[in-house]
């Protein structure tokens, strides 16, 4: 039998009215504070994630699905920032009315090690806000997620969060940690030695112990630990923090806070979880100001965030799937069809036995599915009428054909 590959899952009618409420949470939520969806192709032209991912990125190194298709080479997105700002500068977003608030939501694909909390196809739910260099945007960001968190039940949260500076202030930073790191750093992993020539701060995030070990002498924490950004940057964070501070989002300043791709400056945040076993990232973000030219639109300052779907489903109270409001119980087939046609135009979910078995089979059956059994024996039909069984209750009645429909109504 072919089974699912590896690192990808199922999911299944019992799980849906979960995913559907995240789903649906997201949308109320996003949709009060000015973000329009935005979906965009599940593959773009390889290159879009080399450039706008970084190409010393784990992502863009080792964990792309990438073929070729008449002579071109595709990539199944990895995460969903580069495919929406393509799809900004592209459709001419960028001439709208500042600020552009967009969210999404979807699969990803990345070809990693598959384990809990790890998968090769994963789902994501993200913002993405365009045109605001404002630290109160950065703020209502960052809140926005822990809206949406708190919205399904999660609120033992830690936020983290992090300013990189700006590529001038950032440039000092990086020579010292590069000149810092130089005399150990054949001890390196092989990833933070390419890290090294092509973005040192990277091997911040470095996830091998061995590294971590090496990072942790008293020059280099030290380093990590000075105000090294300049005085705009900084102002820009203390204002972000004063903002936390009053929306009174708790969260605390993780200096070694860099997140894995290239493209961030200033603000940069993670949201973890207690719960949740070594994988304990459920959303991580950033501001990008430099990536809508980078990618050839006209400059303009952004920040966003995604979600793993993944993760925060393990990590929520799971649903109930919904009972079907009325079951039609009846030895004629048709007419139940008709029926439940009838009642299916008004809205009320409902469904029937198609092999008009044993009545007692059938209420077995409406019991397990449905609220409420509408009765149509061959009285019923003569007479137009229905006979409605409360199936918690077992209580039943007789009555007119559409006073029994007006019920639900
Ligand atoms: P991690 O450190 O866990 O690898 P990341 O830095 O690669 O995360 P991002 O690219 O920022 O993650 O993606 C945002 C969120 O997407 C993560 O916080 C996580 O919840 C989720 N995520 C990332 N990769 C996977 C995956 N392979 N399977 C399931 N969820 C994932
Ligand atoms: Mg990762």
């Amino acid at each position: 039998m072919i089974q699912a590959q590896k690192g990808t899952k199922d999911i299944l009618p019992e799980d849906s009215s979960t995913w559907q409420m995240m789903e649906k949470n997201a949308l109320t939520i996003f949709n009060n504070a000015n973000f329009k969806e935005i979906r965009t192709p599940i593959f773009e032209a390889t290159e879009l994630f080399a450039r706008g991912v970084g190409d010393s990125t784990d992502i863009v190194n080792k964990e792309m699905y990438t073929f070729e298709k008449s002579e071109r080479s595709i990539t199944l997105r990895p995460e969903n920032t580069a495919g929406v700002v393509r799809a900004y500068i592209e459709n001419g977003l960028h001439r709208q009315t500042p600020p552009v608030k967009l969210w999404y939501k979807g699969p990803m694909f990345r070809y990693e090690r598959p384990q809990a909390g790890r998968q090769r196809q994963f789902h994501q739910i993200g913002v993405e806000m365009f045109g605001s260099t404002e630290a109160i945007s950065d703020a209502e960001c960052i809140y926005t997620a822990i809206k949406y968190l708190n919205s399904l039940g999660l609120n033992d949260l830690d936020v983290e969060i992090n300013s990189l500076g700006c590529p001038k202030c950032r440039e000092t930073f990086r020579n010292k940690l590069k000149a810092l790191i130089k005399p150990d750093l054949d001890k390196y992993c092989e990833d933070c030695k390419v890290r090294y020539e092509k973005n040192p701060l990277r091997i911040l995030d470095c996830k091998n112990p061995q590294c971590n070990e090496l990072l942790n002498t008293p020059d280099i924490q030290n380093l990590i630990n000075t105000d090294f950004i300049c005085d705009e940057c900084a102002e820009h964070f203390s204002e972000l923090r004063r903002y936390l501070d009053e929306l009174q989002v708790k969260y605390s300043v993780n200096k070694q806070l860099v997140r894995g791709l290239d493209y961030y400056n200033r603000t940069v945040f993670e949201i973890k979880s207690n719960n949740l076993g070594s994988q304990n990232a459920v959303c991580g973000g950033g501001r990008y100001d430099g990536l809508v030219e980078m990618l050839g639109g006209p400059p303009t300052p952004a920040i966003g965030w995604a979600m793993g779907m993944e993760r925060l489903y393990s990590l929520i109270e799971k649903q109930n799937p919904p009972k079907l409001d009325v079951f039609v119980v009846s030895d004629n087939p048709l007419k139940a069809l008709k029926l439940c046609e009838e009642l299916r135009n008004k809205n009320i979910s409902c469904d029937f036995d198609y092999g008009a078995r044993k009545f007692k089979k059938q209420f077995e059956k409406a019991a397990k599915l449905a609220n409420f059994a509408f009765v149509l024996g061959e009285e019923e039909i003569e007479n137009n009428t229905i006979t409605v069984k409360n199936l918690t209750s077992s209580h039943q009645e007789t009555m007119p054909k559409a006073e029994a429909i007006a019920k639900f109504c």
